[in-house]
């Protein structure tokens, strides 16, 4: 059984009396950083010259510096910039500013675990990973509650690092819902297979051919989408709060009758083989190295690939159905169409 952590296993007076820097402002950034503020931690952000995320950080009362003056006042450096520019980021500002007993943590150990940063001696190496977005990870914490967190520790130069991840935990919310530990190899590779096979990549594309069929086939646009995208989130709902079993005991015994007989065409054991396969890109560095050389020349593979997935029929269906209903807050800094983050 995974190790579990509450608010009574972590000490909030340890991060309290650490100075923090967070670098990067953005999904996460600016949740941690405002956590942590309203936990009566002493906290800055780090930011480049000219960064467009600036003036909202002032503006919610947080004292911004250079991520190179960020880094050299703090002691606990927590690095939230996008995973494929944490390299250069540290390189060129933070690397040079950590002193022997200061410590860098991360939300994602991809960094750590395929190479691209390594910290200097004496200093601790630790995560604290929200598992949700930066958004519900703010949200909960000021409706009194807390997004479950994962702790690793790759180097304890301190012999303090568990207790000080446990504390920042505590800082953002995390303990209120429970903290579980794992390690930077466990967590990367199981975080990466788990949005690409699952929730990111395998969810997206069986909604797109499921939406697929049904209009090829002649069915309304507007019906295909209420039936393979929209009523997905109350599937999911029923899934996090009682299992696969749950999500059964709820839907009709036509439904059910249905999930058992034709789940398995459709998801068969070929997909399971091919999930493997991605596993073992991950493990082996093969995806991080893809991911990373594309980053390196500038993104196009990336940029190629979100326009055109951003033309599927089913967004702009899902554009227009959205505008006419009423059931969806969107976040305030998300732009419908831009896939603006
Ligand atoms: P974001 O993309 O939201 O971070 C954007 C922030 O990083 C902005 O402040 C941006 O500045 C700054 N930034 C971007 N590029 C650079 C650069 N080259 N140099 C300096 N600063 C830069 O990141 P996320 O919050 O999504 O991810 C941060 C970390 O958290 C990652 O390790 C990720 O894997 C992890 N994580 C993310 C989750 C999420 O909810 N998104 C969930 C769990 C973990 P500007 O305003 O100038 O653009
Ligand atoms: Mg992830
Ligand atoms: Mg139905």
């Amino acid at each position: 059984m995974a190790k579990i952590y509450y608010n009574d296993d972590a000490d909030l007076s340890i991060i309290q009396n650490r100075s923090v820097a967070v670098i990067g402002y953005g999904s996460q950034g600016h949740a941690h950083a405002l956590n942590l503020r309203d936990s009566g931690v002493d906290v800055r952000i780090g930011l480049n010259e000219g960064s467009t995320s600036r003036a909202k950080a002032e503006a919610q009362g947080l004292r911004v510096l250079s991520i190179a003056d960020a880094a050299k006042e703090a002691d606990v450096i927590m690095i939230l910039t996008p995973d494929q520019v944490q390299a250069q980021v540290f390189n060129e500002s933070i690397k040079d500013n950590l002193e022997e007993g200061d410590a860098i943590f991360f939300a994602h150990g991809f960094n750590i675990r395929f190479g691209y940063i390594e910290a200097p001696e004496g200093v601790d190496v630790a995560m604290v990973a929200p598992k949700g977005p930066g958004h519900t990870v703010r949200r909960e914490f000021e409706a009194g509650r807390g997004v479950p967190d994962l702790v690793a520790v790759e180097v304890d130069a301190s012999g303090q690092a568990l207790q000080l991840a446990l504390s920042y935990a505590k800082g953002i919310g995390g303990t209120r819902a429970g903290v579980i530990e794992t390690t930077f190899t466990e967590e990367t590779e199981s975080d990466l297979f788990g949005e690409q096979a699952v929730l990111c990549g395998g969810m997206s594309h069986l909604v797109q051919y499921g939406f697929e069929v049904l209009t090829e086939a002649g069915y309304q646009p507007e019906i295909a989408y209420f039936e393979v995208l929209h009523e997905l989130k109350l599937i999911v709902d029923l899934m996090v709060e009682g299992g696969i079993a749950k999500q059964r005991w709820s839907i009709s015994d036509t439904a059910e009758y249905g999930d058992y007989v034709s789940g398995p065409r459709v998801i068969d054991p070929s997909v399971k083989e091919r999930m493997q396969d991605v596993l073992k890109d991950i493990q082996d560095g093969v995806f991080a190295d893809r991911f990373m050389k594309d980053q390196a020349s500038g993104g196009k593979e990336f940029a190629e690939l979100r326009a055109k997935e951003e033309k599927h029929p089913i967004e702009t269906t899902g554009r227009k159905l959205r505008s006419l209903f009423a059931w969806e807050q969107t976040d305030e800094d998300y732009t419908e169409g831009t896939a603006a983050r």
